[in-house]
């Protein structure tokens, strides 16, 4: 039972530090099992820019579970395609049409849009307290066991007491380092820098595809955005954004044009100074034990990944949603009494560790192979990336090989699919096509 017990001092079945697509879509699948919930974040509601906005099949197929989906379904965009070009010839087409899964197609959805609907979904349902402008600052102790968090927020400090304190705060989670829980990051070979520019109306510009070009080591995406605008992230060296930064935004124009000169014009219209752009430093966080007693870290905090092959919001989705039930199993008093209601905590959540590592190691691997076929430049590894784009290209069972375990791995897996609801933006048959690409 949650209950304020004086002007700044709150308890809850869960604290969950960090209101980004991992916590608040555990907020929302905590309070449907029927815990109490305090969530805090930091900002206030609305405050995010760049963002990972893609949704693969099986993230759409646990926002449908959430019961998020069909509220979405104007503001979302289902991609149909996604091409590979390499040297400016197209190597790979994938048509996700052809994937027998019930939730087969991708989603646009920004997240400013994503995160309000959860949170409206989680303010409906009751049972989470919600603290903005409020962060974590301390972690509070009952001997070895974590005890819930201090935090500042807008009426001064706070403290949330809960038996189970989530981290969901991200890349450079602090409920992480407050934990002493041992963590490797590893700077990845290139940063990304992000944009976005009108979408172009010549040529073959697809609204409903994602775009990856490639020439030489060098390479972007072009992704078409729920907003109607194309979503562009384009690699640069390491540390290389302070030096592209002194060369001057026409540095930026200059790469941009290497991979898709005839967005030349708008670039140089849309494109006046670094104000417009997001830098991603790309590196990758790898925490071996996710848990103590009393905490678990999920999303971003617990594994960050690269933006390569859109992986990071589908793994803070998936936690979230093998999170919860297990969570709840372990917090529920009727079914674990008293003193061994600790133990059943930390069994539960070696257990969530156990059941998520697997899909994380899976995606990082994935994303290291391709980040390493990305830099290859002499003739010869451009010659053979091209061959092993278009083998993949021609031969079906290839093709699913490459992009199942990337896309659809939780429902190939037969984790519990769900139909698609109808007319829910996952449907193949719904009505979403080219709504927002209009
Ligand atoms: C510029 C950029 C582009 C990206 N592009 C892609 C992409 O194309 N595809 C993709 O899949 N992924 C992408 N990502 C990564 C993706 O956004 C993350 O993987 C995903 O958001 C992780 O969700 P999360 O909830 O774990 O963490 P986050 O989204 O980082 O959320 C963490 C939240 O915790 C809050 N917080 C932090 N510290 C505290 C504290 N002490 N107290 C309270 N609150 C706190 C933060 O304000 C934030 O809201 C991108 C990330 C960035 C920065």
């Amino acid at each position: 039972m949650l209950k304020s017990s004086g002007m700044n001092e709150f308890t809850a079945d869960v604290c969950v530090v960090g209101g980004g697509p991992a916590g608040r879509a555990l907020a929302l699948a905590l309070v449907r099992e029927g815990c109490e919930v305090v969530l805090l974040e930091q900002h206030g509601p609305g405050r995010r820019a760049f963002r990972g906005e893609s949704m693969a099949p099986d993230a759409v197929r646990l926002l449908d579970r959430l019961g998020v989906l069909e509220p979405l379904r104007d503001e979302a965009l289902k991609v149909e395609r996604l091409t590979v070009a390499d040297g400016g010839r197209t190597v790979l087409r994938v048509d996700f049409s052809t994937f027998d899964y019930p939730y087969r197609y991708p989603l646009e959805i920004p997240q400013p849009v994503l995160l309000a609907a959860l949170a409206r979904a989680t303010e409906a349902h009751g049972g989470c307290t919600v603290l903005e402008r409020s962060s974590a600052t301390e972690l509070l102790r009952d001997g070895r066991r974590v005890a819930g968090v201090r935090a500042a927020t807008p009426d001064g400090p706070a403290e949330v007491r809960a038996p189970l304190t989530v981290g969901a705060d991200g890349r450079f989670s602090r409920i992480r380092t407050l934990s002493g829980l041992a963590f490797t990051q590893t700077p990845l070979e290139r940063d990304v820098v992000w944009l976005k520019l009108p979408f172009p109306d010549a040529g073959d510009w697809d609204r409903l595809a994602y775009q990856v070009r490639i020439r030489g080591d060098r390479h972007g995406l072009f992704l078409p955005s729920a907003d109607g605008l194309l979503r562009v992230g384009l690699n640069i060296p390491k540390g290389g954004f302070k030096e592209l930064r002194a060369r001057g935004v026409h540095a930026l124009h200059k790469r941009l044009d290497e991979l898709a000169p005839e967005l030349a014009d708008s670039a140089r219209r849309a494109l006046t100074g670094w104000y417009d752009t997001a830098l991603l430093d790309i590196f990758s966080v790898e925490v071996p034990r996710w848990h103590l007693p009393g905490l678990v870290l999920i999303g971003d905090a617990a594994h960050t990944l690269s933006p390569v092959l859109g992986q990071g919001v589908n793994h803070a989705l998936g936690d979230a949603a093998a999170l919860a039930p297990i969570a709840a199993g372990a917090l529920r008093p009727d079914q674990v009494p008293g003193a061994s209601r600790a133990l059943a905590l930390e069994r539960a959540m070696a257990r969530f560790q156990r059941g998520r590592e697997g899909d994380v190691k899976r995606s990082r691997g994935l994303q290291l192979r391709q980040e390493r076929v990305f830099t290859f430049a002499s003739p010869v590894a451009v010659a053979l990336r091209r061959g092993v784009y278009r083998a993949v290209d021609t031969v079906p069972a290839l093709r699913r090989r490459l992009m199942e375990p990337v896309y659809f791995p939780g429902q190939r897996r037969g984790a519990s699919p769900e139909p698609a609801a109808p007319h829910s933006p996952a449907d193949p048959g719904g009505t979403t096509e080219g709504r927002r690409a209009a």
